[in-house]
């Protein structure tokens, strides 16, 4: 595989991290509350297929545990072909990048794309995140009508202060007792859809690159957006 959206997010934030994800994953540690907040995403974005009711889901594993991409591929394009509702986890490859995107509802001649965050309020990482896919669906003939996050919709455990603007465009939707925040960010997303568009080569280069490892100073991006993986074995360094 070239760049998938993860790749992607964490070599915007560094590329050493995308290089050692590649070539020497074994230096990262994980730390114990990081992973429990992984595992909640996950179990936030399972519980949200069904936003919109009944769905199809293109996840699929092979006999080693290990996920069917091509068959992933290939349930995604029957599906949008045959205009079912609403897809999850639809499966994208263009040149070996690769995505899924986590609910696809029908929306006219197209589709919109939803990507479910465990997180109360939009952040411009998700954003990023959203414009890797909407490059990636486009380039596949995806016609997406719009680009919108699945927060939660809850009350937050603290007073958070949220952006007025996104307030305003938030719309909420309860399904199986709980409440979901919707935020319509399209215009972000298309602008980082050309960030997308300018850098996806570059960071496949880097990715596949086996020497030399990049030569990164520790810094700000070892926190933010997310504390690094690796920041143990830079910071001993
Ligand atoms: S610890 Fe910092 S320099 Fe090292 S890979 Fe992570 S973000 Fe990059």
């Amino acid at each position: 595989m070239a760049v998938s959206k993860t790749d992607f997010v964490r070599g915007l934030q560094c590329e050493k991290m995308l290089w050692l994800d590649a070539h020497e994953p074994e230096h990262k540690i994980i730390p114990p509350e990081v992973q429990a907040r992984l595992d909640a995403g996950n179990e936030f974005g399972d519980k949200a297929m069904s936003l919109f009711g009944e769905f199809l889901e293109s996840t699929t594993f092979r006999d080693d545990g290990r996920l069917d991409f091509a068959a992933m591929l290939a349930k995604t394009k029957t599906w949008l072909e045959n205009g079912e509702n609403v897809v999850c986890e639809g499966a994208f490859s263009w040149y070996g990048n690769y995505c899924a995107a986590d609910i696809l509802k029908k929306d006219g001649a197209g589709y919109a794309l939803y990507e479910v965050k465990n997180a109360y309020a939009a952040r411009q990482e998700f954003i990023t995140d959203l414009g890797f896919q909407r490059l990636i669906l486009r380039k596949c003939g995806v016609y997406v009508t719009a680009s919108k996050l699945v927060l939660r919709g809850d009350e937050p455990p603290t007073e958070l202060p949220l952006p007025e603007t996104e307030n305003e465009r938030a719309e909420y939707l309860e399904k199986d007792g709980f409440r979901y925040k919707i935020v319509d960010v399209t215009a972000a997303a298309k602008q980082a859809e050309r960030v997308a568009s300018i850098r996806i080569f570059e960071l496949g280069k880097l990715k596949k690159k086996e020497t030399p490892q990049p030569d990164i100073a520790v810094g700000e991006q070892c926190l933010k957006p997310y504390a690094c993986w690796y920041y143990d074995y830079c910071h001993k360094k």
